[in-house]
């Protein structure tokens, strides 16, 4: 049943024109060369496309790229209504409100969705996991409406809502549907993972646990995978893109399309495979650094080694003029994680000079005052500031679409 079930997915695919199969040997081929080759590929590719830059020159070559202009969020979207390409077949949106508040419409054609199905069933078989098996699904909200259920059939997949009076029970269920993999927000995760820490049941474990959309602290993955008595895989996407990163079981997350270049002295990514829209230097609005490293378990060699959130999180401000990288509190919290051995969801707020507003939930009232005590230490210590931390407890758990934990609200 389950493997009938599996085939009849696949064969939705093919019957909507989506060739994920074809796209996912194709992301292996490309990955197998070395990275001239590949390199030459990409430049050919940007010889049939010749996709537009931001001043609407053509763009047939790999130095041409690099000296585009940064594409805005903006200029995207006037694009979409002026210059964007047709496309004839029928095509998919992708839409979503955006990280920065500001909506992003995205167009792709079947070519296009297929390929990025294809890079998605390429990430997934790095943990025994083909794409149209099984997932449980850790969404926010239920979902409702025709589209996004039958959306759900297609892909063979359950949406489960762990949160509120009814969180057990929806754990439980999930558990005993016995999912191959399980996607879902990294706090809804986390949530889930403790729910299931707290009911003894036995369950089969599945394949591979994917954690995307929010900042997850590595005490925090490990705590998912001891829950869930799985392995952990982080992903980094966007609506723009789909999957731009994922990780291999040693912790890196590899850059895995191989037509994306990236810039990470600007946060600038771009699609060199894209038909329907010009999509060369675009502003992303995340902030990274990309390193290399010598494991080949997947995708590109280069991986994001750090992942800093929305660009104008980046600083935590002591005065108007001296700031600090706001990822160290994610660091100190996560030895915090691991020397109380609690799993928390924390959200990080700055809405005045040295004063940090700390949101926690899950955690006993009586740890507050100690978790203060211990991040005003800690960045006294490692950053010699002295910083107020004012620790809250909210209950209820927001999922939100944002990737960062932490939000700065003092205007600079
Ligand atoms: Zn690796």
């Amino acid at each position: 049943m389950r493997r009938l079930r599996y085939l009849l997915s696949r064969f939705f695919f093919i019957a909507m024109g989506l060739s994920v199969t074809k796209w996912r040997k194709e992301v292996e081929a490309l990955w197998a060369l070395p990275e001239t080759e590949r390199l030459k590929k990409v430049e050919n590719q940007l010889k049939v496309n010749r996709p537009l830059n931001a001043c609407g020159d053509e763009v047939t070559s790999l130095t041409q790229l690099y000296e585009s202009p940064p594409l805005s969020k903006k200029a995207l979207r006037e694009q979409r209504d002026s210059k964007g390409r047709s496309t004839r077949h029928w095509s998919f949106n992708r839409h979503t409100a955006g990280t920065t508040g500001e909506p992003t419409h995205i167009t792709v054609n079947r070519i296009e969705l297929g390929r990025m199905l294809g890079i998605r069933d390429y990430c997934f078989r790095h943990y025994g996991v083909k794409l149209g098996e099984r997932e449980a699904r850790l969404w926010g909200r239920p979902e409702s409406g025709l589209t996004s259920r039958l959306k759900s059939a297609v892909m063979n997949r359950r949406i489960f809502h762990p949160v509120g009076s009814h969180a057990r029970e929806e754990i439980v269920s999930m558990m005993e549907w016995q999912p191959d993999y399980i996607y879902g927000y990294s706090s809804l995760l986390l949530e889930a993972a403790k729910t299931l820490a707290d009911t003894n049941f036995d369950f089969l474990p599945p394949k591979c646990v994917v954690c995307t959309a929010e900042t997850i602290l590595p005490a925090q993955k490990s705590y998912i995978s001891r829950a869930f008595k799985a392995p952990v895989a982080e992903e980094y996407g966007s609506t723009e893109f789909d999957v731009i990163a994922f990780e291999c079981a040693d912790g890196h997350r590899h850059l895995v399309n191989p037509w994306l270049i990236l810039d990470e002295h600007e946060g600038l990514v771009s699609d060199v495979s894209r038909a329907t829209q010009h999509i060369i230097r675009y502003q992303l609005g995340d902030s990274f650094s990309i390193d290399k490293v010598s494991c080949r378990k997947i995708g590109s060699i280069d991986f994001i080694e750090q992942l800093h959130g929305r660009t104008s999180d980046r600083f935590f401000y002591i005065t108007e003029r001296e700031k600090i990288h706001a990822t160290v509190f994610s660091k100190i919290i996560d030895g915090y994680t691991k020397k109380s051995n609690e799993a928390f969801i924390f959200s990080l707020v700055q809405s005045k000079y040295s004063e940090l507003d700390v949101f926690i939930s899950g955690v006993r009232e009586s740890d507050v005052s100690d978790l203060e005590v211990y991040i005003e230490r800690e960045i006294n210590r490692i950053e010699g500031v002295r910083v107020d931390i004012n620790v809250s407890l909210f209950s209820e758990l927001k999922a939100n679409k944002k990737r960062n934990y932490f939000t700065q609200n003092i205007i600079v």
